[in-house]
């Protein structure tokens, strides 16, 4: 039973997009780039329990960095050091994939590259200024992983 399920998750793939499953940028816990990392910005992340954080500047569709707890570390609260120090430090990329991006194709994407969080795009062109990239939200791995096995993975 599970392994039909399982293959017609997988066969699934293909016909479903991003969008469809991303979580909205509403939804996402983002810091902003002027933070300093304190003893109470450091439990607020803690407490949110996500290993990928999301940093904005000026506005949360303005995504510059993004940061890994693990990049917490060696941080001593006392120091009082800025986000942006860590974030220049570590410097991970920054992914983003268009929101009809089939699930197939992103699952090829998380395999090949450094990443398991991409930023989700979309061409923005409401309005009457030029049309324009904006983020939508954000997909990961495991996204893609309850699509195949079509069930929450519950977090620890
Ligand atoms: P984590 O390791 O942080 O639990 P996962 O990659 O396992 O993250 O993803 C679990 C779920 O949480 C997914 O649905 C993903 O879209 C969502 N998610 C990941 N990072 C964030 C974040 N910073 N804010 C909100 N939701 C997130």
């Amino acid at each position: 039973k599970d392994e039909v399920k399982i293959i017609t998750g997988a066969l699934e793939l293909s016909k479903k997009t991003v969008k469809n499953i991303m979580t909205e940028l509403k939804d996402v816990y983002m810091l902003d780039y002027d933070v300093i990392l304190d003893f109470n910005t450091i439990s607020e992340i803690m407490k949110t329990g996500y290993t990928r954080i999301p940093i904005f500047e000026n506005d949360r569709t303005n995504i510059c960095a993004l940061l890994n707890i693990k990049d917490l570390a060696f941080i001593d609260p006392d120091d009082k050091t800025p986000l942006k120090t860590v974030c220049k430090f570590y410097n991970h990329p920054v992914n983003f994939v268009f929101e009809d991006a089939h699930l197939d194709v992103m699952l090829e994407e998380f395999k090949k590259g450094r990443f398991h969080l991409s930023f989700v795009q979309r061409v923005n062109s409401e309005g009457t200024g030029d049309p324009f990239y904006e983020t939508i939200g954000v997909v990961t791995l495991e996204d893609i992983i309850e699509e195949i096995i079509q069930a929450e993975i519950i977090d620890e």
